[in-house]
């Protein structure tokens, strides 16, 4: 058997980061950019008021108080959208709208709050203002050819904002993974399907199909394959035309587990494992035509653990993603976990984050077909290959599957 932490350095190896395309900068959100955004101009792009008020001299208002305001002459209007119009000068002031550009010779802003009206033509000012005072200076955000959103940044709103502010309507990106999914077995029905005596839902298809739209790429439903070659051939090749395969079930050692037979027929350097891990023992992997190839197992649980331990991996390395694991906490166990030693166990649990801290709770159901358990899960409490398990209040690693939260650039366990 191989451990965990190998089988996951030898598929990423083979995993490289596909090219790039050209997308508008609000699709681009969720994908990771092919290239460093570097700032045309400064921001802002020149001295701007930060309040509705006046624009004047500091040094005029060196005494203002409310007991001893300080008048000045309001010389105009200076609304957002707007250039000024002249000098702010000894004894005057600008009525100045919030984004508008200072006038030269004003040096700060009073809000309007802390003024007066001073009879037609004039304002009070109450309170002094240090230079600088509610002025956004030019260039205090960024400068000009600053990069400011680094090439292999996931876009967010946030990045989606600077896109906007420095003008780029179009980016580079690395392109979504286009990944087919294939079910395999005789004895699966479609979603629509009432399964007769001896028939189940096809459940894998559609979670499988869930999990790779979850890491940003696009899944491609090849249905089901049925239990022999022909099938599969059928099948596997139509999957020759995405970036990377994904099957489930027919990976183990019965007699109708062909799937590794079929994915080496059709080129693949195959390589079949029996992962130290439960669930999901066995996995095949190997790389078509430069594609990557995962034969996942059948069990429901075991193909998502699968997934998650070395397909979300490698989806978002070939997304261009640089931190492709999730995020690994400490938590407090609340119950013992017991098991047999030989395996990585991920068991699946309940995380809580709250202000006394973060605690992990093992489900009842850990069996690798109870979909329950896995529907009450957000997480999974990593035991350790040698590992007979733990105590409550022992201090665990939990992988939080949370997809927002893929925090690490290697696994950690
Ligand atoms: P296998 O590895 O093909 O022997 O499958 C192992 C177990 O997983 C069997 O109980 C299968 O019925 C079940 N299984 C296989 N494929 C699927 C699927 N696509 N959806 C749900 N269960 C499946
Ligand atoms: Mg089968």
């Amino acid at each position: 058997m191989i451990t965990v932490e190998s089988a996951v350095e030898i598929i990423l190896k083979e995993i490289k980061p596909l090219g790039l395309e050209s997308v508008d900068a609000l699709s681009a959100l969720g994908r990771v950019l092919g290239e460093d955004i570097r700032a045309t101009r400064p921001n802002p792009p020149w001295d701007n008021s930060a309040m509705d008020g006046y624009a004047l001299k500091s040094a005029d208002i060196e005494k203002a108080s409310k007991d001893s305001p300080v008048k000045l002459r309001v010389v105009y209007d200076l609304p957002a959208g707007q250039v000024p119009k002249g000098p702010v000068g000894d004894g005057e002031a600008v009525r100045i709208m919030t984004g508008a550009p200072v006038p030269i010779g004003a040096d700060a802003v009073v809000m309007v709050e802390k003024t007066e009206r001073g009879g037609e033509g004039f304002v009070l000012i109450k309170e002094r203002a240090k230079k600088g005072e509610n002025v956004r200076r030019a260039g205090e955000d960024f400068k000009n050819g600053d990069i400011v959103i680094p090439a292999g940044s996931v876009v967010r709103p946030a990045e989606v904002s600077m896109l906007a502010t420095v003008g780029s309507p179009f980016v580079l990106v690395h392109k979504r993974p286009r990944v087919a999914v294939l079910s395999t077995g005789d004895e699966l029905v479609d979603i629509n399907e009432v399964p007769p005596l001896g028939k189940i839902s096809n459940s894998n298809g559609y979670a499988l199909a869930a999990l790779v739209s979850e890491t940003g790429a696009v899944p491609i439903n090849l249905g089901i394959a049925r239990d022999n070659k022909e099938s599969l051939r059928e099948k596997l090749s139509i999957a020759m035309n995405s970036d990377c395969i994904i099957s489930s079930g027919g990976v183990s050692v019965g007699d109708y587990d062909f799937v590794k037979d079929v994915l080496k027929e059709l080129g693949s350097e195959m390589i079949f494992w029996k992962v130290a891990m439960k669930p999901g023992k066995p996995l095949a992997f190997g790389v078509i035509g430069g594609k990557p190839a995962f034969g996942l197992p059948g069990n429901p649980i075991s193909s998502m653990v699968a997934f998650e331990q070395f397909v979300r991996p490698a989806l978002l390395k070939m997304s261009g993603r640089g931190r492709i694991f999730s995020a690994l906490l400490s938590a407090t166990l609340t119950k013992d976990i017991k098991i047999k030693p030989g395996r990585m166990n991920f068991i699946r649990a309940e995380l809580t984050i709250d202000a006394s801290g973060v605690t992990a709770t093992p489900l009842e159901g850990q069996g690798s077909g109870v979909i329950s358990t896995m529907v009450r899960a957000n997480s999974f409490v990593v035991v350790p290959k040698d590992s007979e398990g733990f105590k409550a209040g022992d201090v665990v690693k939990v992988q939080f599957f949370d997809p927002s939260v893929f925090t690490r650039e290697t696994p950690g366990y």
